[in-house]
């Protein structure tokens, strides 16, 4: 089985971010902690554990910076036992091939998605009695069992021939969503979560940074559940901004703008100039979405929303920040963080997340038409990471298809 994973080997890492300014393909050399290989069939390591084949799995900005070795040894996250081997790729539609005597959830030929897998093991894929309060309250990704280690790890991820899993890691496909679509559920439910984590009320003004495919998909899931707010983006490329306005931004700060001053124009805050380019405003957004999650980002952000206001930090950074934080109590301004998904309320029900996304795209609230831009076969996969990670390709969501082999 051919796949590909990074194993948490500190030295190895230390030795490739130090390579890779004078040598960018460090990553792909024999120094790297990543690995492509061919591994045997595994086992089913316990009796309602599954077997997958993949069909059509999304390249990612996380998977792309553990590839990248982007971890801190000293952010949080990596104290914990947790894995030592990520096998890369999460948004993923996969085929059930084999299943264990106990699994009841999925039969043979089941489509599935990939659900919790990626972020760690939890109460249910550990079998664990009594399961603990994020688990209980809908929170798997949040489990606070994840790194007791009391169960075997899968093997094989979304960037590989298949996979194993516990039949709780997985989420069923519904017969009329196609492949392509389905392959979508996963970064579209962290746009619903995200969204949902400080929904803007009537009259809001909003603006979401970075329109790669999660401010796209946060602009969609705010657009669908907050339909008369006001949505501001910040694109970069104009593919961006073309896929940006036909899914309903009502302004645009683009490359050339200066983003404070399209701050104050769009929300009538007052911009105020200190030395060395120290800018600030009173006033400005309801709620800032920052989909890119980097220091500046963080530190803008924070800056262009009014004084009880709140930033969602949906942008993943896996190194510590350095950002101002002052905003956060001198203008009592909300820094709100979220895991990729978890339980929502909405419209009086409660609903995972991935069904209330699945919920959304049959209603057409949600839209998945022309994300997808490029494929791949898995034995392409560096020119598919090249293609994914320059965006002057035109790439918004780059996937392996595991048919383009078979044809
Ligand atoms: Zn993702
Ligand atoms: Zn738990």
């Amino acid at each position: 089985m051919k796949t590909i994973y990074v194993d948490k080997d500190i030295p190895k890492s230390i030795a490739v971010k130090a390579l890779k300014p004078v040598w960018g393909n460090a990553i792909y050399s024999r120094l790297s902690p990543v690995h492509f290989d061919d591994i045997p069939e595994p086992e089913l390591p316990g009796p309602r554990w599954l077997r997958v084949k993949n069909r059509v799995c999304g390249i990612c900005a996380t998977d792309l910076h553990l590839l990248h070795v982007d971890a801190d040894p000293r952010v949080a996250p990596v104290a914990l036992p947790g894995y030592q081997r990520f096998y890369l790729g999460h948004e993923v539609v996969s085929e059930v091939v084999e299943v264990g005597p106990e699994v009841t959830r999925f039969s043979v030929g089941d489509r599935v998605l990939m659900h919790t897998r990626f972020q760690g093991a939890n109460c249910f894929s550990q079998e664990i009695e009594p399961r603990c309060r994020m688990c209980e309250a809908g929170f798997p990704v949040l489990c606070e069992n994840s790194s007791l280690g009391e169960a075997p790890r899968g093997v094989g991820g979304g960037w590989s021939e298949g996979y194993t899993a516990h039949e709780a890691e997985l989420h069923p496909v519904p017969d009329d969503l196609d492949d392509n679509q389905a392959a979508l559920v996963e970064p579209l439910s962290v746009g619903v979560h995200t969204a949902l984590r400080r929904l803007p009320r009537p009259g809001e003004k909003t603006l979401i940074v970075g329109a790669g495919i999660i401010g796209l998909c946060v602009l969609q899931a705010v657009r669908a559940l907050a339909p008369e707010a006001h949505i501001a983006v910040m694109a970069r490329y104009p593919h961006q901004v073309e896929m940006a306005r036909r899914l309903g931004a009502n302004d645009i700060i683009g490359r050339d703008d200066d983003p404070y001053e399209a701050a104050a124009r769009i929300t009538g805050g007052k911009l105020y100039e200190g030395m060395f380019g120290n800018r600030m405003m009173l006033g400005g957004f309801d709620v800032v979405y920052d989909c890119v999650g980097s220091s500046r980002t963080v530190q803008d952000s924070l800056r262009w929303t009014r004084a009880r206001g709140a930033v969602v930090l949906a942008g993943v950074a896996l190194a510590p920040m350095s950002a101002d934080l002052t905003p956060v109590w001198h203008q009592e301004v909300d820094l709100i963080g979220l895991n990729s998904h978890g339980r929502e309320t909405w419209n009086g029900q409660t609903w995972e997340t991935f069904d209330l996304t699945i919920a959304l795209i049959r209603e057409g609230k949600l839209h998945t038409d022309g994300l997808i831009t490029h494929r791949f076969p898995l034995d392409q996969w560096r020119e598919a990471i090249a293609t994914a990670e320059d965006k002057r390709t035109g790439s918004i969501k780059v996937v392996f298809d595991y048919f383009e082999n078979r044809r």
